[in-house]
C-alpha cells in the first residue's frame, strides 16, 4: 500500500485509532479484513463496530492473535483468560532460546512445563540451606507455589494445556535461587540471593534476574546493602526486573528494595480486564513511587491480574480444579457419576450430588470462578510478582532476537516502546504498558542496518 504522507501532506487524516487511542495512530474502515478478525475486535472492545475502523498496528496485533488461538480451538472458548504471549503481541518466532533466567523467589517445583521435554533448570541453589539438592524440586511443598508460578509464568512452555498457556520466553533456561520460604523472605537473604546470581551469571549465562519478592523495609539506595547489591547486579550486565509490590491502595504505597534501586526495571500491574483492546485497560493497585531517593517507580506495567499460572501438582488444590474442570466438561448423563466417583476432593460438592442438576452446575461454575480455576492444570492469578515475570520474558525474546543488547538499552527500549494508558496517572503506570511485539522488533531493529531509508 503506498504511504499517502510521501507525495506530500496528508490529504486525509481519519480520527485517532478507537482501540489503541495512540497519538497518530489513524482508524482505517475494517474492510478486506478476515470476518473472524472482525469478530475478534468486537468480542474485545464493547462497543466498537466495523465502521468505527481501526489502525494497522491493532488490524496486524489481532490477525496475530486469532492465529495464535485458533491453533488451539479445541481448549480456548471465547471468554476463556488469555494466554500471556497474545495478551501482549509477542512474535511466535521468538521463545527466549540460549538466555538464562534467574529468579528469586521463596521455593520453586520442577513443573512439567518446566522440565519436560527438555529440562531447562540449569542450576537450583538455595541460599538459607547450603547443603539443599535439586531433588526438592520435585517435592510439592507450600514454599514451592509462588517461585513455580513465578517460573512458569515466564518460561513455562504451556506442556499440561497443550501449548496454550505457554509463557513469553517458553525455551529459555533457568536457574531458581530461593532465598527464604512461604512465611518469610528476609531482606538479606535477596540480597545474597543477588550477589549468587552475579558470581555465577557467566557459568549458567544468566542475563535476567527476575525478583518477584521484596525486602522488609523501605530505605536509601545510597545506604541500603540490597539495593546496592541490585545496582552491582545492573553494572555486571544483568538486567534486573522487580515487582513494584501490591500496595498501592495504601498510604503511602510504599515500594521496597530492590524495586526502589535505580537500576532496577520495576513493574507495576496493570488490569487488562482479560481483553485484547487497550481501551478496555485500568490499573491494578501495585505500589508506586516517589521512593525514599526521590525516583519515579514503576518504569513500566504488565497484566498484574488474569494471569493464567500453574497448579502446583498434587496438592488438594490441583485435585481440586482437575474435578472441577471435569465436572464443566462432563454431559448431564454422567455428571453425577463423575462426582461420585471422587468423594472427598470438595466437601460441598459432596454435599450437593443428591441435588438437581442445574444447581450442581450452577455450583460447579460458581465453584470455578470463586477459585480462578482455567482448568485442571492452571487458574488466574494477581499481583505484580506475576506482572515482573512477564517483562522478564519479554527481555529473553528481545536478547533472543539480539544478545547484543545491554541492560540499559534492554530497559530504554522497553521503556520507550510501552503504551502509555489512557486516563491513568504516570506516577502510577510510569512509561504505561509493556508491549512485545513492539519491543521485540525495537531489539532486532537495534543490529540490523536500515532496512527502510527514505530514498
Ligand atoms: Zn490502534
Amino acid at each position: 500500500m503506498r504511504d499517502p504522507s510521501a507525495d506530500g501532506p496528508p490529504i486525509a487524516v481519519g480520527p485517532t485509532c478507537p482501540l489503541c487511542h495512540v497519538t497518530g495512530a489513524v482508524a482505517e474502515p475494517a474492510i478486506g479484513l478476515p470476518a473472524q478478525v472482525v469478530a475478534l475486535v468486537a468480542v474485545n472492545t464493547p462497543g466498537w463496530r466495523p465502521d468505527f475502523g481501526l489502525c494497522r498496528e491493532c488490524a496486524e496485533r489481532f490477525a496475530g492473535a486469532l492465529a495464535a488461538l485458533s491453533a488451539h480451538e479445541d481448549s480456548f472458548a471465547a471468554g476463556s483468560i488469555l494466554p500471556t504471549p497474545v495478551r501482549l503481541g509477542a512474535p511466535d518466532r521468538y521463545r527466549g532460546r540460549g538466555v538464562t533466567i534467574a529468579f528469586l523467589d521463596s521455593g520453586f517445583y520442577a513443573h512439567p512445563d518446566l522440565v519436560e521435554p527438555r529440562d531447562r533448570i540449569l542450576k537450583y541453589v538455595d541460599i538459607t540451606n547450603p547443603g539443599a539438592r535439586a531433588e526438592v524440586l520435585k517435592r510439592p511443598d507450600a514454599s514451592s507455589w509462588h517461585g513455580m508460578m513465578t517460573s512458569v509464568v515466564a518460561c513455562g512452555n504451556g506442556r499440561l494445556s497443550g501449548g496454550l498457556y505457554r509463557g513469553i520466553a517458553s525455551e529459555a533456561d533457568l536457574v531458581l535461587v530461593k532465598c527464604g520460604s512461604m512465611r518469610r523472605i528476609k531482606h538479606d537473604d535477596i540480597r545474597r540471593g543477588l550477589d549468587w546470581v552475579v558470581r555465577n551469571r557467566r557459568r549458567y549465562g544468566i542475563r535476567i534476574v527476575n525478583v518477584s519478592c521484596g525486602g522488609d523495609y523501605e530505605a536509601s539506595y545510597l545506604k541500603d546493602a540490597l539495593s546496592q547489591a541490585a545496582e552491582r547486579a545492573a553494572r555486571e550486565g544483568l538486567l534486573v526486573c522487580a515487582a513494584a509490590g501490591n500496595a498501592g491502595h495504601l498510604p503511602g504505597h510504599p515500594v521496597l528494595p530492590p524495586a526502589s534501586a535505580p537500576s532496577v526495571l520495576t513493574v507495576g500491574g496493570l488490569d487488562d480486564q482479560n481483553r485484547l483492546a487497550f481501551s478496555a485497560y485500568g490499573m491494578y493497585h501495585s505500589s508506586y513511587g516517589p521512593t525514599v531517593d526521590g525516583l519515579q517507580k514503576p518504569e513500566v506495567i504488565a497484566p498484574g491480574i488474569w494471569v493464567p499460572a500453574p497448579i502446583l501438582p498434587g496438592t488438594p488444590t490441583a485435585d481440586q480444579a482437575e474435578l472441577l474442570s471435569r465436572l464443566e466438561d462432563a454431559p448431564d448423563d454422567t455428571l453425577r457419576a463423575t462426582l461420585a466417583a471422587q468423594p472427598g476432593v470438595d466437601t460441598d460438592l459432596d454435599a450437593a450430588l443428591a441435588a438437581d442438576l442445574s444447581f450442581l452446575r450452577q455450583l460447579v461454575a460458581l465453584k470455578i470462578r470463586s477459585h480462578n480455576v482455567i482448568s485442571g492444570a492452571y487458574k488466574h492469578v494477581d499481583g505484580t510478582s506475576f506482572a515482573a515475570p512477564i517483562v522478564s520474558s519479554v527481555a529473553a525474546v528481545m536478547l533472543e532476537a539480539n544478545p547484543s543488547l545491554q541492560p540499559v538499552e534492554l530497559k530504554r527500549l522497553l521503556v520507550g516502546t510501552a503504551r502509555r494508558i489512557a486516563g491513568i496517572d504516570a506516577d502510577r503506570q510510569g512509561w504505561g504498558a509493556v508491549d512485545a511485539a513492539r519491543a521485540v522488533a525495537a531489539a532486532g531493529a537495534q543490529t540490523r542496518p536500515r532496512q527502510r531509508g527514505r530514498a
